[in-house]
């Protein structure tokens, strides 16, 4: 029971024990990282080491998972599973702006140790929430040694909110611990992120995905699916329905193989569109899975062009498919449809305009198609 329990990035967390140890843990850390990577579980760990009650797990800046901070704080982990929290997320979009103003969202098992996650319709983390967070900072801790307050997500913070926290990042009331969440150190606030110590936690070999899966009522072969599938993020493989992932993916190699047979891909897209109308699925989770497919078939191509060994598959289950493309396309060809897609999803990210991009990659692979 401890930090052997956190599966993936062991430098991370090397380099927290060794702050731990030396009694050098700076104020506020931004755990930063793909979502689903494990940013908000390290959290919870380190406020449990931070404040374990046993002697010797203290001097090993690990906790026991028995004491009675330890407990009450994994009470705050998956909280979205939580049988209070999960219902009371759930009610919070529905809530009126007052209501949110007046009830500020933040969430706590034990009374040194609080959680403030992205509120509302819009999901942000409000200027009341930071007001909240600012009140209870100014306590001493009760049962603690240190007071801590997880901002999760907080790249969705606006600026009202970032600017309120500045004060406590600047002058952190002694015995605190600010912890914040971000997929990425460039999307918080400047405000925010100067005074935070980043430390980014990189995608887990898919091994260690399968190893966090152990739990599920899975068999070893879903495992090893989501596990391939989820790209690194554990959070992302426990939410995957593969029976659904299978189909959309189904879907999508059947519009690429019409468009290879056809030589036309102008239909690809807008059919892409259609699906994800149809399905109330964003247009960039189906991107992504386009691209994940296209992965799978780019590096087919390549073993069987030099001889070299596959690159592993994501798309396990649809291997006998893939191959199948993978025999009707050059490696030129899908390299540059890649390089494609991939500013497409640069150019989603931006928010332009879905239907102008997608017309010109149909346009872009066209054109690849003759060079
Ligand atoms: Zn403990």
């Amino acid at each position: 029971m401890g930090w052997e329990q956190y599966i993936g990035n062991a430098g991370v967390v090397e380099a927290l024990r060794r702050m731990l140890r030396a009694g050098r843990l700076p104020h506020s850390l931004a755990f930063t990282g793909p979502a689903g990577v494990g940013k908000y579980t390290l959290a919870i760990m380190l406020a449990r080491a931070v404040n374990c009650e046993d002697e010797q797990a203290r001097q090993q800046a690990d906790f026991c998972g028995r004491c009675s901070n330890c407990r009450a704080i994994a009470g705050l982990q998956s909280y979205e599973e939580h049988p209070e929290f999960g219902p009371l997320l759930a009610e919070r979009p529905r809530l009126s702006l007052e209501e949110r103003r007046d009830n500020p969202l933040v969430l706590s098992t034990h009374p040194d140790v609080f959680v403030f996650p992205p509120d509302g319709k819009t999901r942000q983390i409000s200027i009341h929430q930071v007001r909240r967070l600012a009140a209870l900072a100014q306590y001493r801790p009760s049962r603690a040694r240190q007071r801590v307050f997880i901002l999760d997500e907080a790249d969705r913070t606006d600026e009202v909110a970032a600017n309120a926290m500045l004060k406590i990042l600047e002058e952190p009331p002694p015995a605190t611990l600010l912890i914040l969440t971000a997929v990425s150190y460039f999307q918080l606030l400047p405000t925010i992120r100067s005074r935070a110590i980043p430390l980014h936690l990189g995608p887990l070999a898919s091994e260690e995905v399968e190893r966090l899966l152990e739990p599920l009522p899975w068999s070893q072969e879903e495992k090893r699916l989501a596990a391939r599938l989820a790209e690194g993020s554990p959070g992302a493989a426990r939410r995957l329905d593969l029976e659904e992932s299978r189909r959309r993916r189904g879907e999508l190699l059947a519009l690429l193989r019409g468009g290879i047979e056809r030589r036309d891909f102008s239909g690809l897209f807008s059919r892409t569109q259609a699906l994800a109308q149809t399905r109330e699925e964003s247009l960039e989770n189906l991107l992504a899975l386009l691209y994940s497919l296209l992965h799978d078939i780019l590096y087919l191509v390549v073993s069987r062009e030099t001889g070299a060994p596959s690159h592993p598959l994501r798309n396990l289950d649809l291997e006998e498919e893939l191959s199948g493309i993978a025999r009707q396309v050059d490696w030129e060809w899908l390299v540059r449809a890649a390089s494609r897609l991939d500013k497409l999803d640069g150019l989603l990210r931006r928010n332009i305009n879905k239907q102008v991009a997608l017309e010109a990659l149909a346009m872009s692979l066209e054109s690849v198609r003759e060079q």
